[in-house]
């Protein structure tokens, strides 16, 4: 999980970074670019106003035009002053007509004839605060009227004399900020012509004042309008104009609000913008959280995939694939430092059992519980892992044989130890096989290979203990292999045998034979079925093997009719899917009886307590067959198969026959043998009976039917026949020394 975190973080923090830096440069190209524009802008309104003011100056003076460009006015003025006339036609008519504040006439020599203020007369001296504008106005004026010289003594077609000479300003006067123009009074059509060289000049003053700034910004549709004294250019938000005088001063400075076209465009978009990056943001953020979590989920599952991959599900400890992976980094390890190394091979001796007769979730239980023990005795430098099923396996580096046998041991006895199960309590055990080798060349398959040789061996000799490698097993393997290639032979050509040994009564009467198999090997000589059978029984061959038997057992047997035949099945051969069909088959085939023969099953076919099994033994039972549990005693001996299953007869194992008389449990145990089978009603023989002294015994005990030695060797159906043929005859207690031969005095039940 903490890795998904960081993964997470790996992804998102350098994304995140980045898009924030990505959004805050955009924002801020944004604004710069914002800010530019409102600065072009602005520049280009204060370029209009400044344009605006000169217009609206140039405006302002030639509204006087057309009084003082006037033939009249220089007849008037010029020719002779008319103090009435200047009174209304330029004092009055300025000020009502254009609005101008003062008006003043100057003569040709420059001094003032008239002055008018509000459109009435007023002294000539209240031309004093225009003195300074005055004289340069008025130098501008005559050096043009000086340079233009006289005028033409006609006017031109559709035109005036001359072009109007003036000169303005804007300017300050007694505080007051007023548009100041200085006109040369002359003729327009030269009806009227100036006296002397120099004409009268005209002074006007209009002020600037509050109606006029109004009028002002709502022709340019300026807002906030201002006006400062002097030079206020540099207050920077808002936008200038300056007002300059005729002698290059700032009179004042015009100041407004600009248009800010970049920013009203901002206000307007800045929330729909802040809009979008939220809803981004919840989005990438929703986005972010999902793909972290899909991510974290990734990662889990492939760290799970990496764990499964190595780990056994059920004990969490290293699988096959990891064993061999340690086991290899192991024998590089031994190859540099020359020090031995040991592989454990590890099966628990009853598993199947437990596992067949409580279940699989019973097993799994089991399972975990001996791999948490052995777990225990192992060292963090030892692998213990699980191969498969109920086989483990550990590789102990810096082995030697004596730290080997200690683990191996330690094992086998913390095994021994019962298990406390939900199913209750269980003994387990378990056998082990040790490979160790100090030889560069073996490869970690060969070890593995001879651990497992050894451990087979261990559980042939007695389970529960260890055994190590040695050549010679291979040896063996190989024998099996040679052996189960040449047992297909032998029941392909036919050459497998039966044998029969006799069951007696208590009177020493023979009721029936146990049917027995023999092979004689053509190069080995006669092997016993205790050998071949489970070699047949590991192979497909247990079901040839197996019909060979009851085919040879059914047509013996019709030989002696009053004898009952026991037939050895072993389990393998219960549990394939067609063996009561073709017993079934064969009983027809060969038209026998089969109450006549009891069917000898071992615990171990009981063990797997499944419906199947089941229902096949109930089958066996219907066709007609009796059922026996052989080597009763060895095994589980559990009460509840004899209650479960329909099993007619006990056989008591050899061993308690062989222990009667040297082991007193042994006693003990037949004789509650005897007393079990007489509870459930069920018949009991005994098997391995070889001398008086046991027999004797288990009569005692209640057990009469008895097979053994004691009364005969298992022999040819020939030997069989002839001890039918005599069964009259009283019973003798021989024990034949020649196998296949019939002994004599054996009598047979009539
Ligand atoms: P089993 O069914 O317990 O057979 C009894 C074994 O005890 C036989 O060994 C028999 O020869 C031997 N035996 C009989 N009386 C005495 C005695 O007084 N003392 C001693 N020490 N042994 C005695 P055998 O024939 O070698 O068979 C060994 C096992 O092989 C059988 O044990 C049985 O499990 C299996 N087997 C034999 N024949 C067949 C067969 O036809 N089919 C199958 N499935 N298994 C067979
Ligand atoms: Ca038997
Ligand atoms: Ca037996």
């Amino acid at each position: 999980m903490r890795q998904g975190k960081d993964l997470g973080a790996n992804f998102f923090w350098p994304l995140a970074v980045l898009a924030i830096f990505v959004i805050g440069l955009l924002v801020a190209v944004g604004i710069a670019l914002v800010g530019e524009f409102d600065i072009a802008a602005k520049q280009r309104e204060e370029s209009i106003v400044n344009n605006g003011i000169a217009g609206r100056v140039d405006e302002i003076a030639s509204s006087v035009l057309p009084q003082l460009v006037w033939d009249d006015a220089v007849r008037h003025l010029d020719n002779s002053f008319d103090l009435h006339w200047a009174t209304d036609n330029i004092g009055t008519y300025l000020n009502k007509t254009s609005g101008f504040d003062d008006v003043f006439v100057l003569d040709g020599r420059d001094s003032p004839i008239f002055a008018a203020s509000g459109g009435t007369v007023v002294p000539n001296g209240r031309i004093a605060p225009y003195a300074a504008y005055a004289r340069s106005l008025i130098g501008k004026v005559r050096a043009q009227e000086k340079k233009r010289g006289r005028l033409p003594a006609v006017p031109p077609p559709n035109g005036v004399l001359a072009k109007p000479i003036q000169s303005s300003t804007i300017g300050r006067v007694h505080g007051q900020l007023a548009v100041v123009v200085a006109t040369l009074i002359e003729p327009d059509f030269g009806t009227a012509r100036p006296r002397g060289d120099r004409a009268p000049i005209a002074l006007t003053a209009m002020y600037i004042d509050d109606d006029f700034l109004k009028a002002f910004a709502d022709r340019f549709l300026l807002r906030n309008v201002h006006v400062h004294r002097g030079n206020k250019m540099f207050e920077k938000p808002l936008a200038h104009a300056p007002l300059i005088d005729i002698h290059g001063d700032y009179v004042a400075t015009l100041e407004w609000s600009p248009e800010n076209p970049g920013r009203k465009l901002l206000d307007q978009i800045a929330l729909p913008i802040v809009n979008i990056v939220a809803f981004l943001a919840v989005f990438v953020g929703i986005l972010y959280r999902r793909s972290r979590r899909m991510a974290q989920g990734l990662i889990a599952s492939e760290a799970r995939a990496a764990h499964m991959a190595y780990h056994d599900a059920l004990t969490g400890l290293p699988n096959r694939t990891l064993f061999f992976d340690r086991l290899g980094h192991a024998l590089d390890q031994m190859k540099r430092n020359g020090r031995p190394l040991a592989v454990h091979c590890i099966d628990l001796d009853r598993f199947k059992e437990i596992n067949d007769t409580f279940g699989h979730n019973v097993g799994d239980e089991l399972i975990q519980a001996a791999a948490h023990r052995m777990a225990q005795q192992c060292r963090s430098s030892e692998t213990f892992a699980r191969l498969s099923g109920d086989e483990f396996a550990i590789v102990q580096s810096d082995a030697s044989s004596a730290s080997a046998a200690t683990l191996a041991a330690r094992l086998c006895q913390v095994m021994a130890e019962p298990f406390n199960l939900s199913a209750g309590r269980v003994f387990v055990g378990c056998s082990v096989g040790i490979s160790i080798t100090q030889n560069a060349d073996v490869d970690a398959g060969e070890l593995l290979r001879q651990a497992d040789l050894a451990l087979y061996r261990s559980k042939r000799e007695a389970k529960g203990h260890f055994c190590f490698f040695e050549e010679e097993m291979d040896a063996a393997v190989k024998t099996r292999r040679s052996l189960e290639a040449d047992l297909r032979d032998a029941l392909a050509r036919d050459e497998l045998q039966m044998v029969y040994q006799p069951q007696v009564n208590g009177r020493g009467l023979m009721t029936g034979v146990e049917a027995l198999v023999r092979w004689q090997h053509p190069t080995r000589g006669e092997i016993s079925p205790a050998f071949f059978v489970p070699i047949a029984e590991q192979s497909s061959l247990i079901m040839a093997l197996g019909l060979f038997t009851l085919r040879r057992a059914f047509a013996d047997s019709r030989r002696w009719p009053n004898l009952k035949v026991a037939v050895n099945v072993s389990a393998n051969q219960i549990r394939m899917k067609d063996f009561v069909a073709t017993i079934g088959e064969l009983v027809e085939e060969m038209k026998v009886d089969p109450r006549r023969f009891e069917l000898e099953l071992t615990e171990g076919v009981l063990l797997r307590d499944d419906p199947d099994t089941q229902h096949s033994l109930r089958q066996l039972r219907n066709l007609g067959f009796s059922l026996t549990l052989d080597d009763f005693g060895t095994g589980y001996s559990s009460l509840s198969y004899l209650q479960r299953y329909p099993i007619s007869k006990i056989k008591i194992d050899r061993s308690f026959i062989a222990n009667l008389g040297v082991d007193a449990e042994a006693e003990a145990v037949v004789s509650a043998i005897v007393k079990l089978a007489r509870a459930l009603k069920l018949a009991v023989i005994a098997e391995g009976v070889e001398t008086s002294d046991q027999l004797d015994s288990l009569t005692a005990a209640g057990c009469s039917d008895v097979q053994g030695y004691l009364f005969s060797r298992p022999i040819a159906g020939s030997g069989i026949d002839q001890l039918y043929k005599k069964r009259r005859t009283s019973l003798n207690r021989i024990v034949s020394t020649e196998q296949c031969r019939p002994t004599t005095g054996l009598a047979t039940a009539a």
